[in-house]
């Protein structure tokens, strides 16, 4: 039951974007420069953002050495390159737009630790850093010299260093979204979720959690920026979920002798200390097939392997006390490329992120909100 004033008001926008993570908050914002006059309106489920934005870990990467040798099993060296170049060009922009303070963004480096398993990697090194030369002009990855500082266990044979890798505060980027929003006039609406769209109307239907009246919303055109949880609108789209988990143990009572973004296994297992605190996530690759859910879970098989890790690997020897456990829900598809297309008449998509989004959901929201003006 609506009002007169709420129908007349409230109901019809020029662009609804659904979802307020980094890809439908960036796409509003860019679109609201170009159309400052436009009336914007984002609708999202959760009351923050729900999905992975701020969820994730907080690492400013591009890929590690094992990663990135993995991934020229499933693409092509031009597409690892502009992955690569993606990811990172996508950081530097949000360091610009934003500024390092805004974010916490630290240029602390990123390491790799490195097993028995995966001396030969090591090899490569040279060749790797060859290969990158036309993005980064210098060297990226090179061996740390005296691992023992660390403190890992014996079984961490090196570790390898990324000096253009970084940490952030990914509530603080949402944050500071958020202010760049308001100040061009977006309204955020949350608690309210997107049942369906009418892709060539324009038309969608909408509830919150207190009603289960339908809320028929109306605009010139829809951006879906709902990233894994995408298919619940167009479920024949390529893309799977995959969810993450992320844990901190409580404050350590030694300092941590460490700083930076730290990887293992291929990027699946992450690692950094917030405050003097562990954060470690990942390990989605020990029970894939479970992973696959929209469902927020905890995995205990994944999470006893973290702690393992923690207390073996990471602090060998020490037993630690675990403060917060949380999941994250990203999407992923046959290769690393985000979705960004024109799915009807007046409705665009951006999804299929692939734990890439912290570094270019923002250039994503651009290139969705290019795409949208080109076919107005
Ligand atoms: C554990 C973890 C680690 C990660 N590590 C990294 C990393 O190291 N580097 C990196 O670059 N990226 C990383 N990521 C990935 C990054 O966080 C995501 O790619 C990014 O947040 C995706 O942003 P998004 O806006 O596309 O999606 P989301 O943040 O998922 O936002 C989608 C939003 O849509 C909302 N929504 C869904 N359905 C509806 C509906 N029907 N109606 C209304 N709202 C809806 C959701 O609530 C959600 O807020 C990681 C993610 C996780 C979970």
């Amino acid at each position: 039951m609506f009002s007169y004033w709420e129908k007349k008001n409230f109901l019809k926008y020029d662009f609804i974007v659904i979802g307020a993570g980094f890809v439908g908050l960036s796409t509003a914002i860019h679109w609201s420069r170009k159309f400052p006059k436009s009336k914007v309106l984002i609708l999202e489920r959760g009351i923050f953002p729900n999905g992975a934005s701020t969820k994730n870990a907080g690492f400013a990467c591009f890929g590690s050495l094992t990663e990135l040798l993995d991934d020229f099993w499933q693409m092509t060296p031009p597409e690892v390159l502009d992955l690569v170049k993606r990811r990172y060009k996508g950081l530097e922009s949000i360091r610009k737009e934003f500024g390092d303070r805004t974010i916490d963004y630290r240029p602390s480096k990123g390491f790799e630790l490195i097993d028995a398993s995966q001396l030969d990697a090591l090899d490569r090194i040279d060749e790797i850093n060859g290969f990158l030369k036309p993005i980064f002009k210098k060297p990226v990855f090179s061996l740390v010299p005296k691992r023992s500082r660390f403190g890992f266990s014996e079984k961490i044979k090196e570790i390898v260093q990324n000096q253009y890798e970084g940490e952030l505060d990914p509530g603080k980027y949402v944050e500071a979204l958020w202010k760049e929003a308001s100040r061009l006039g977006i309204k955020i609406l949350t608690g309210v979720e997107v049942l369906s769209i009418d892709q060539d109307e324009g038309k969608l239907l909408a509830k919150n959690s207190f009603s289960e009246e339908r809320i028929p919303f109306e605009a010139e055109k829809i951006a879906i920026c709902t990233n894994a949880f995408a298919k619940n609108l167009i479920p024949d789209l390529d893309l799977e979920p995959g969810r993450g988990l992320v844990m901190t143990t409580k404050e350590l009572d030694f300092k941590i002798p460490w700083k930076g973004s730290f990887h293992m296994d291929q990027g699946y297992v992450y690692f950094r200390k917030v405050g003097n605190r562990l954060l470690i996530g990942g390990a989605r690759n020990l029970d894939k097939e479970t992973e696959q859910t929209l469902s927020n879970e905890i995995n205990p098989k994944i999470k006893s392997h973290l702690i393992q890790l923690a207390e073996e690997i990471i602090f060998p020897g020490k037993s630690l006390e675990w403060d917060l456990e949380w999941t994250g829900i990203m999407a992923f598809g046959p290769k690393k490329v985000p979705i960004i297309q024109e799915i009807g008449k007046r409705t665009f998509l951006a999804a299929r992120l692939g734990g890439m989004g912290v570094a270019v959901g923002w250039q994503v929201g651009k290139e969705l909100s290019t795409l949208i003006r080109k076919r107005n």
